[in-house]
């Protein structure tokens, strides 16, 4: 084993089975590599389209800079100057009140402010609202360290008010959960972090802010280092980083209209890979699984039937994105933002709507406007897999009231993401833990994806190389003990 170069399968060629693959390659430029695909294109649920001069991200539309993996990807990828930033001039986000579009208050992050003024003049809560949300500073935090839902820990430390109003819809935008179901320790678990070491989210948040400032004011001259807004994107779209990748496998690697349909384990530790439009099983050393998890279940349900049932566990929610361009003059708000996030409170058939081409203004020709809208997910299911023909209007109406738009739209594109969003429930890392523990069981096996360890592209990008990294590790181990025993 040591000599022959090393056989990989690589089951789903959406970003963590791509990263998985070129990590591979980064590894061991001599293994033999296999990215299987069941679409005819690769990517999974990232699809960039440039129709009639305007740049359309029909799924995901940036990624975030905090987690480091998606920008370190890139560095190595050699588009590191091809990476964009969020429009400075717009960086405010609103959120539905009453039918209008309203000013999230400045310095809240997702569910901790971190400036008490901007909370306390906002019309989005009542006096009451305010002052519960305020008390937090005093409410004891919670011992241990058991899971609790979104919407359980927010209640209890901000109240009802600011959690319908300010939170929810934020989150709800990100998870597409339902946050009475929603872990957070397996989401943000930094705020939970935050109450168990401040005993306080604001408390926590002031003492951030303090240290953040004091380490601005120490950094010396010759610190440097590209500094990125919270979230970037491609300048082409982030199917570019899907291009790239693939650019880099060796060639014959990718095998598009490949339905894996079953995987066996060989008595010698290594696998087969049986796949639509190929008659023969291929034989491989090691899989890595970057396929969603409920199709990672049906794949391992005749190896490990209780793994299949944890894999299984997880469930998805899907949601669809409708992108519109108008013309400048048609809509009547400024857009002076990055797009807006509507409450379940509301009663609005859409989750959130980006004002894409405010946010990245690469995206349309000057004198237009680009927005994506957000449906489905925990919230309305159904709007999902609704037909183009009745989601548009709907959609279309709920924008002309909330964006005083006029006339009809200059380009439309909808595309439906069914059963791609992996729920993150209360109890979401336990069930991980047991299902990584079972998997180190199985040799030669790995698992990747967003349903594990995070749903954003870095978090899923770091799932690939980590599989690639221990597939590489243990292949290698196998055939240490091989050449001992001979
Ligand atoms: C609408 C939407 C908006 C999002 N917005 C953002 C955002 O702005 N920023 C962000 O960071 N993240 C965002 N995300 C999340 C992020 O894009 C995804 O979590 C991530 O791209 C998933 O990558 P993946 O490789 O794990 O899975 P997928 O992209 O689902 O890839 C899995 C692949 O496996 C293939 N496959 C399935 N079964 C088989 C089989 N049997 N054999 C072979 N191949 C198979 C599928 O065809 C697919 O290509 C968004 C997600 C959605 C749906």
């Amino acid at each position: 084993m040591d000599n022959k170069p090393k056989k990989i399968a690589v089951i789903g060629g959406g970003i963590a089975g791509l990263a998985a693959a070129h990590r591979l390659t980064e590894l061991d430029p001599g293994c033999r590599i296999a990215l299987f695909e069941s679409d005819t294109r690769l990517g999974g649920v990232l699809s960039t389209i440039h129709e009639h001069g305007y740049q359309i991200e029909q799924s995901a539309d940036n990624f975030i800079t905090t987690v480091p993996y998606g920008l370190e990807l890139c560095r190595r990828l050699g588009l590191s100057d091809e990476l964009v930033q969020t429009n400075p001039k717009f960086r405010q986000t609103f959120v539905v009140h009453r039918g209008r579009l309203t000013k999230l208050p400045d310095g809240f992050l997702m569910m901790a402010p971190t400036r008490l003024w901007p909370l306390a003049v906002t019309p989005i809560l009542s006096p009451w609202g305010k002052i519960r949300a305020a008390l937090e500073y005093f409410i004891p935090p919670r011992g241990g360290n058991d899971d609790e839902s979104m919407a359980g820990f927010v209640r209890r430390r901000l109240g009802r008010e600011a959690f319908d109003r300010l939170v929810e819809p934020l989150v709800s935008a990100v998870y597409a959960a339902d946050l009475e179901k929603l872990s957070v320790e397996a989401t943000l678990s930094r705020f939970r972090e935050m109450e168990r070491q401040h005993g306080s989210l604001v408390r926590a948040m002031r003492r951030e802010m303090v240290a953040r400032r004091r380490r601005k004011k120490s950094k010396t001259a010759s610190e440097s280092g590209a500094r990125y807004s919270m979230f970037v994107t491609l300048r082409d779209g982030l199917t570019r980083l899907v291009d790239v990748l693939a650019e880099r496998l060796p060639p014959d690697t990718v095998r598009l209209n490949s339905t894996v349909e079953t995987i066996e384990q060989r008595p010698d530790g290594g696998w087969t890979v049986s796949c639509t439009g190929s008659t023969q099983p291929q034989a491989f050393d090691a899989v890595i699984l970057a396929t969603p998890s409920h199709v990672s279940a049906q794949l391992l349900r005749p190896i490990d039937a209780s793994l299949a049932d944890d894999l299984a566990r997880i469930e998805h929610s899907g949601t669809a994105i409708v992108s519109l361009a108008f013309a400048r003059q048609q809509v009547g708000h400024p857009l002076d933002g990055m797009g807006a996030v509507v409450p379940a409170v509301e009663n609005s058939p859409i989750l959130a709507c980006s004002f894409s081409s405010q946010k990245y203004t690469h995206r349309a020709p000057e004198d237009d406007h680009v927005l994506r809208v957000f449906v489905g997910g925990a919230r309305a299911p159904q709007m999902a897999e609704m037909p183009d023909t009745q989601l548009l209007p709907i959609v279309l109406d709920e924008l002309r009231k909330l964006l005083k738009i006029e006339g009809e739209p200059k380009f439309t594109s909808i595309a439906h993401w069914p059963r791609t969003m992996p729920q993150y429930y209360v109890g979401h890392k336990e069930l991980v833990a047991g299902i990584e523990s079972r998997v180190e069981q199985l040799s030669g096996l790995e698992l990747a994806g967003n349903a594990y360890h995070g749903v954003g592209i870095p978090d899923c990008i770091h799932t690939g190389e980590t599989a690639a990294e221990r597939a590489v590790r243990g292949l290698e181990g196998r055939g240490r003990r091989a050449k001992d025993r001979g």
